[in-house]
């Protein structure tokens, strides 16, 4: 395939269509073994899971867990040769998409384990490494948790406190290590998912001295649950009380070298690398959670009457329906499209990954939020599914990177581009969120390399307004990141009003290209009138997308930016909100 990312040439104002077209779906044989695996579980949810019970409990029984096993759920990710499924990006994606669907405790569970944990060994383990601890954790006899984040230190990876400290010299050593290092780690990890009872941890820590400048090194380890490694108790939590939520504090555990995994001081490249796949299960799993809502919706609407009809005859209701609907199909094709391009060989997709993040997981939160309101009344009580369901779902927009992070990750990253064709600036855009840089550089020179066309020409005609729209909006993104980097350089990196707006546009756009691309498959496998609800999800989703289009480039022109940022400025000072009647 074509290489270089999609989503960094929209700020070039290129549209590299041959990375995108035609949709990709997986090999038949494989789509085959994850439909056996959804029916399966689908089943064995049926018969053996009461999510409501799981929730109160605030644990998954273990039967429920083995059940998992055995179906092989703890190593979708791993290859076949080391015991897991050997799933690609798209299947794994969609069994997590299944099984979040169905309850998004186990949902995080499983991510937690194979999509981060085991997902970091497998892109930078030793052969040794991973003949070693994968063929347990694909079976599930041992079980993974990624320690990243600390009490003082979420967003900011980079801050991490959790040190690893030189204690001895034995025998040969990691990449950069010094032979025969082994190291002793210091330090706690705060909400850590799978923390209570997982046995098998990638750490990140210093291996920097705290005094030592600036920008610590992080290395990442691979660790044993063993003397010194203690979890604090389950944390209670809004949602996902199932999945286990726990401090893991490490005091004085001693780490061979040869546990680094990848290079001493490369730590926070093995994190975003690991996040970057993650991104896309969690995507994944917010589909799956929309898809549930969207059906009890359904359900409700037929059944629940009022005023002598089924509300589903409503048109306010239809349209949320309708929206609910759209919103979904586009989340579900851009995740797709990335999990396709993933599978076809692109390595540099951490945009695309940060982009799918976030729109599934503000659908997720939107469309969880309607079924409520469908609901009404029932839907706001205690003990009935709506209020797990949005309970659950609010995790989806902090786990893996909360949206403003994400957002300032995607606008900087794809700003790289043209900043780069402007003196230094690129540099700079690197620096207020650590580590998002690593790379940047790698995926610039690739989507330059790749530059060429800029409209769109491989849609089917039928989808012409809309390829139209997607056109338009970016050169307007282009041409509004290249006006925001001639006027404000380097100071781009502090500006996070126009960072929203440039990763908002690109996010749109991204969305409506994979719509535009899913259906156009649509349509060439069904003809329009097979295809036409395909084509019209498409068309009520880009009509949208392109009214927030439109109002985001206007704003960025004419926008109260610096009056919203006093009168924050000024509510900090107060402390409270400062008016009453009198
Ligand atoms: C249920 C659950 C499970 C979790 N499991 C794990 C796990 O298994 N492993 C793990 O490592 N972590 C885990 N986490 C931690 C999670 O990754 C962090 O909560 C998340 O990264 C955000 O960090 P924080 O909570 O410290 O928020 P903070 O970083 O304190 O952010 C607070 C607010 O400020 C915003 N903000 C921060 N920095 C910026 C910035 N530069 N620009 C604009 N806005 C900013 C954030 O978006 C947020 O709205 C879990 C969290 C939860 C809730």
């Amino acid at each position: 395939m074509a290489e270089g990312s999609f989503a960094r040439g929209l700020f070039l104002g290129a549209i590299e269509e041959d990375l995108i077209f035609p949709w990709r779906e997986g090999p038949p044989a494989e789509a085959h073994t994850v439909q056996v695996l959804i029916d399966d579980v689908r089943r064995f949810f049926e018969d053996h899971v009461d999510s409501a019970a799981i929730d109160r409990a605030e644990q998954i029984p273990d039967r429920v867990l083995a059940g998992l096993k055995q179906r092989g759920a703890f190593g979708l990710c791993a290859p076949q040769n080391l015991g897991g499924l050997g799933f690609s990006a798209t299947a794994s994606a969609r069994a997590l998409q299944e099984i979040g669907g169905l309850d998004l405790s186990i949902g995080l569970t499983l991510a937690a384990h194979q999509s981060l944990a085991l997902r970091a060994l497998l892109l930078f383990g030793t052969d040794g490494q991973k003949a070693r601890y994968v063929p347990r954790l694909a079976r599930g006899e041992s079980v993974g948790a990624f320690a990243l984040a600390e009490p003082g230190a979420g967003s900011d990876a980079a801050g991490i406190q959790t040190i690893a400290r030189t204690v001895t010299h034995t025998a040969s050593g990691a990449p950069g290590a010094a032979p025969g290092v082994v190291y002793a780690l210091d330090g706690a990890k705060a909400w850590t998912t799978n923390g209570g009872f997982a046995d098998f941890f990638t750490v990140f820590a210093r291996t920097s001295p705290p005094d030592e400048g600036a920008k610590p090194k992080i290395t990442a380890f691979l660790l044993e649950r063993g003397p010194g490694v203690s979890s604090g108790p389950n944390q209670s939590k809004l949602g996902v009380r199932g999945a286990s939520t726990t401090v893991v504090r490490f005091d004085g555990v001693h780490v061979p070298g040869e546990n680094v995994l990848g290079e001493v001081g490369r730590g926070v490249r093995v994190a975003m690398q690991a996040l970057d796949h993650g991104r896309l299960d969690l995507a994944g799993a917010s589909i799956g959670v929309c898809k549930r809502a969207i059906k009890m919706t359904l359900d409700r609407c037929r059944r629940r009457r009022a005023f002598g009809r089924p509300i589903g005859e409503f048109g306010l209701i239809k349209d949320k329906v309708a929206t609910m609907m759209a919103e979904t199909w586009a989340s579900e094709s851009a995740a797709y499209l990335t999990t396709g391009l993933v599978d076809g060989g692109a390595e540099d997709f951490s945009v695309e990954s940060a982009i799918c993040k976030v729109l599934a997981s503000e659908t997720c939160w939107r469309v969880v939020n309607e079924a409520m309101q469908v609901a009404a009344g029932v839907g706001y009580m205690a003990g009935e599914a709506y209020e797990r369901l949005v309970r659950d779902a609010r995790v989806t927009l902090v786990f893996g990177g909360t949206s403003e992070i994400l957002r300032a990750f995607i606008a900087l990253s794809g700003m790289q581009g043209p900043a780069r064709q402007k003196a230094d600036v690129g540099r700079a855009l690197q620096e207020p969120i650590k580590g998002f840089g690593l790379l940047g550089e790698i995926a610039l020179r690739k989507a330059r390399g790749a530059l060429g066309r800029d409209g769109m020409t491989r849609h089917h005609p039928l989808l012409q307004r809309e390829a139209a729209v997607l056109d338009r909006f970016v050169q307007e993104l282009s041409r509004g990141v290249d006006n925001v980097l001639r006027k404000h350089g380097r100071d781009i990196a502090e500006m996070q009003y126009t960072q929203k707006r440039t990763a908002d546009m690109a996010i749109e756009l991204y969305a409506v290209a994979a719509c535009i691309v899913r259906t156009t498959r649509a349509i060439e496998r069904r003809g329009p009138e097979g295809a036409r609800r395909e084509v019209d999800l498409t068309r009520i989703f880009v009509a949208s997308a392109e009214q927030r289009l439109a109002e985001t480039v206007a704003a960025m022109d004419r926008n109260d930016d610096e009056l919203r940022k006093s009168v924050a400025t000024r509510a900090y000072a107060d402390g409270a909100y400062p008016f009453d009647l009198t």
